[in-house]
């Protein structure tokens, strides 16, 4: 399903530029052109993330971060601002947002922005969930133990890492940059290959027939995804 992004926004060029482009990313656009009718489409709409213009007529953004938070503290809101004072940012970020970016900038930046947002906060709410159970794996991330169907097997670290972050995006493909980021925080010496070679132990250790794995899926020219059997 679409993520859906609302975007408060007074002027109609930037609206139009951003929406035209973000719904080629995929994702579903709400806009907004003054505060009441972003607080309106906040409320009934329900999305995701918020790409916040500061400089609104009426409410003016930084009273409609504040409400934002308090309705829905974990939906993350990202700044938009052609101020590029330094005092603003640090303001916005102290009050509770996300990111910011100064006009103008480019959609391509603005998409990226959006993406690694959408995933902080996707990983923040996943990962105090204390024991994962899908397609028949049983992960408990405080004793550090898993089981496959019922019965116990022995991860090394890094493969436990491996699953849990699979898991937690279960039904999602991970590219291997996204992998080797979350999992080994991304050290230089390592490369791609590190990911594939540990999915292929992996493989051994949880799937009935490792040579056509049904849960840990390779997605072709993208990644891999634990798939929800
Ligand atoms: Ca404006």
């Amino acid at each position: 399903m679409a993520e859906r992004i609302l975007l408060v926004e007074d002027e109609q060029s930037v609206t139009d530029a951003v929406s035209y482009s973000l719904e080629q990313e995929g994702f579903e656009l709400l806009t907004a052109g003054d505060g009441q009718t972003a607080l309106k489409r906040f409320e009934e709409g329900r999305p995701e993330l918020v790409i916040l213009d500061l400089m609104l007529p009426g409410i003016n953004g930084w009273e409609l971060l504040k409400a934002f938070r308090k309705q829905r503290p974990g939906v993350p809101v990202i700044m938009l601002t052609a101020r590029a004072e330094e005092a603003d940012r640090v303001a916005g970020l102290e009050m509770g947002a996300d990111d910011y970016i100064t006009k103008p900038f480019s959609m391509r930046e603005l998409a990226a922005r959006v993406r690694a947002v959408l995933r902080r906060a996707s990983d923040r709410t996943e990962e105090i969930v204390p024991v994962i159970t899908k397609s028949g794996v049983r992960l408990d991330i405080d004793r550090h133990e898993v089981t496959v169907d019922g019965k116990a097997v022995t991860l090394s670290p890094k493969e436990f890492d491996l699953l849990a972050y699979l898991m937690r995006h279960a039904g999602r493909v991970r590219s291997r940059d996204d992998i080797l980021q979350a999992v080994w925080g991304s050290p230089e010496y390592l490369d791609e290959r590190t990911v594939d070679v540990h999915i292929r132990w992996l493989r051994l250790k949880i799937e009935a027939d490792p040579v056509s794995p049904k849960r840990l899926v390779t997605v072709r020219g993208v990644g891999y995804k634990f798939a929800e059997l």
